[in-house]
């Protein structure tokens, strides 16, 4: 349990840079770029797991905030069975694949108010 507190001041830093990443992405890919840097940072600095819906939405490639359809291409691919997103970053151009399964609940954690510790406007 105070393993999870501890946790807490990190988690809730990541989620402020993740806003700020969000809202910088279409306005600033540099400073966007820059804030998804620091979160990849800070959990490895804390050995802490971004939620997969924030890992999800950074580039691997240049850390921008991939938004579908803003700051990403994204196209539905069917690979045997399964279903696949094929996500392409407008800023660096880097693909990267998930597959749909994954995405069941995609967005919905980030939307839900007790997500958002401040949202900047
Ligand atoms: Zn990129």
């Amino acid at each position: 349990m105070s393993k999870k507190v501890q946790g807490n001041d990190s988690f809730q830093r990541i989620n402020y840079l993740y806003q700020i990443s969000k809202q910088m992405c279409t306005k600033n890919p540099g400073l966007s770029s820059y804030y998804g840097n620091l979160i990849v940072n800070i959990a490895k600095k804390n050995v802490l797991k971004i939620h997969p819906d924030i890992k999800r939405q950074i580039c691997k490639t240049c850390r921008c905030m991939l938004i579908a359809n803003v700051t990403a291409k994204t196209k539905i691919r069917s690979k045997k069975k399964s279903k696949i997103i094929e996500w392409t970053c407008n800023t660096c151009g880097a693909k990267r694949s998930i597959p749909v399964e994954k995405n069941k609940d995609y967005s919905l954690w980030v939307d839900r108010p007790e997500a958002v510790v401040e949202v900047i406007n």
